[in-house]
């Protein structure tokens, strides 16, 4: 087996047509024309069949927590890979469905013209169940690439409980795996530039025009500082590489507004795949050692593995380990992230079960969570912050989980009330790490504490240790100014 079928995922077993008109990739996930493994596959599938390519991007209206925020996001790239693939040459078919045009049976008669179907092979919310669904329907061959992140999650092994343990995996897989990252620019034959005639109407770019005639929800209105998109991306990394790496390691988990604070932002390009993992870590390697290339240090310790800088070990350990933590969790054991029941560990499960009966000090409704209306600032701001801005800071992000276990009925009311929050404002919700960055405030990958009421041995935080470690104010402030606006 060559390296990257390890990234190779055939969802049917139909025939490759190799008299049809083109191939055709079809964009769910991986939302670029560069550093992309799906589309480099796509090419190569192009290349050795003699066809052009053809790249469909679609937006449907009717998925969960669909709003003008997200959608405002995903359609603010899709014009920037309306210019990408002018640049490159490619047929590029965007789509946006309305009430008047759903675009039902749209992509099976687009597969139905093509040689085989290439997709992204997201292992998260609605894309694993539309790549079965098109496999089982299409006459076509379907492939699904792996391209979230540098090492292929099948190469990544059974499941795991803790960061610990799929670290030295990751590590020890890397060096190979980087030497076979994607290309930054996409080698495009002649021939994949041949061009073919949509048989559709494609999306021409007016954002404002299509997001005021969709039926998706508009109280969850854009975030104008944070347009989506491959050049917001790209500035954002920069911004970053310039000005936040040199004190991630030190003030990364400082409560403060996405100005003063030392986090990437990144999340939610990741999430649209705007930006790719492979160009954030190039960009970081390139900027702390002037080249790209990788020395590594002893497999498995969070320090020193990418080299001296603990800035890069830090950044890169949140970027690489982390987020692959929640991705690999999602690759083999998707269908537990439904229940509680299913995903914890059996001793989270089993405290959480000793402490149901206990007291809690508040308890609140969906409604009061949502509006902010609990009794503590701090997590006020938080939620203030996530509805506003689509996102919150990473250390209070984990505080607000925590009290929301702690405020509410149940473990389960308050699992259905932080996926619900977090899936509807974050722009980086509905993600693997949407669900096993909540899992975690239930005990997933973290172990026991000293046990006390309702959490049993949780790990326990509080707004008042959050003052007594960090200053908040400067934070407090920044929310209060968001809610005065
Ligand atoms: C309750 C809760 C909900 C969460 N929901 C999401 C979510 O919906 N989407 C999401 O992407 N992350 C989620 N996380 C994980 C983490 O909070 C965010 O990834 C991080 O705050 C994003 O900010 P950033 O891009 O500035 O991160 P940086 O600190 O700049 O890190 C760079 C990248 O590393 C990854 N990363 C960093 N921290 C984590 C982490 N703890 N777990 C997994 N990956 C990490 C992210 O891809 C991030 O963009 C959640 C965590 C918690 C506790």
């Amino acid at each position: 087996m060559t390296y990257n079928q390890s990234r190779l995922r055939r969802a049917n077993e139909e025939p490759v047509a190799r008299d049809a008109d083109y191939v055709l990739y079809w964009m769910q996930a991986f939302r670029r024309l560069d550093h992309n493994h799906a589309l480099d596959y796509a090419l190569k599938c192009a290349r050795e069949l003699k066809k052009p390519l053809v790249v469909y991007e679609g937006l449907r209206f009717d998925y969960p927590w669909a709003s003008a925020r997200t959608h405002r996001f995903v359609l603010e790239g899709m014009v920037a890979n309306l210019a990408a693939a002018e640049a490159l040459g490619i047929s590029y078919w965007p789509f946006v469905a309305t009430p008047g045009a759903r675009g039902q049976g749209l992509l099976r008669a687009l597969t139905a013209r093509a040689c085989l179907v290439v997709t992204d092979d997201f292992p998260c919310f609605v894309v694993p169940d539309q790549i079965a669904a098109l496999a089982r329907k299409s006459e076509r061959a379907v492939l699904a690439v792996d391209g979230n992140s540098v090492v292929p999650l099948s190469l990544l092994g059974a499941p795991v409980f803790a960061a610990a343990h799929l670290r030295p995996r990751i590590h020890k897989a890397f060096a190979d795996a980087w030497r076979h990252r994607s290309s930054a620019t996409p080698e495009v034959p002649d021939i994949a530039r041949r061009r073919v005639d949509p048989p559709f109407a494609v999306w021409n770019g007016g954002i404002d025009e299509t997001l005021a005639a969709l039926p998706i929800d508009q109280s969850v209105a854009p975030v104008r500082v944070r347009p989506g998109g491959k050049p917001a991306g790209r500035k954002r990394l920069a911004g970053f590489l310039a000005d936040k790496l040199q004190g991630y390691a030190e003030h990364r988990g400082k409560p403060a507004s996405p100005d003063d604070g030392m986090a990437s932002g990144l999340s939610p390009y990741l999430h649209f795949g705007h930006i790719s993992i492979e160009e954030i870590i190039a960009g970081v390697l390139t900027q702390t050692y002037g080249t790209t290339e990788v020395t590594p240090g002893a497999p498995g310790k969070r320090d020193g593995f990418y080299g001296t800088d603990p800035n890069v070990n830090g950044f890169l350990d949140e970027a690489i380990t982390w987020r692959d933590v929640g991705y690999h969790w999602h690759w083999t054991r998707r269908e537990d992230t439904e229940s509680l029941d299913r995903a914890l560990p059996p001793w989270a499960r089993q405290t959480l079960a000793s402490h149901a009966a206990d007291g809690r000090a508040h308890v609140y409704s969906l409604e009061q969570w949502e509006a902010a209306a609990t009794h503590d600032k701090l997590w006020n701001a938080a939620q203030i912050e996530l509805v506003r801005t689509g996102t919150i800071h990473n250390y209070l992000r984990m505080l607000w989980g925590k009290k929301v276990i702690e405020w509410s009925r149940s473990p389960d009311d308050a699992y259905r009330t932080l996926v619900h929050l977090n899936n509807k404002y974050a722009l980086d919700g509905r993600d693997p790490n949407s669900y096993s960055g909540i899992l975690w405030c239930f005990g997933l990958f973290d172990r026991p504490w000293p046990e006390r009421p309702v959490l049993g041995t949780l790990r326990y935080m509080s707004s008042d240790n959050t003052a007594k470690k960090f200053k908040v104010d400067g934070y407090l402030r920044y929310v209060a100014g968001l809610a005065a606006r």
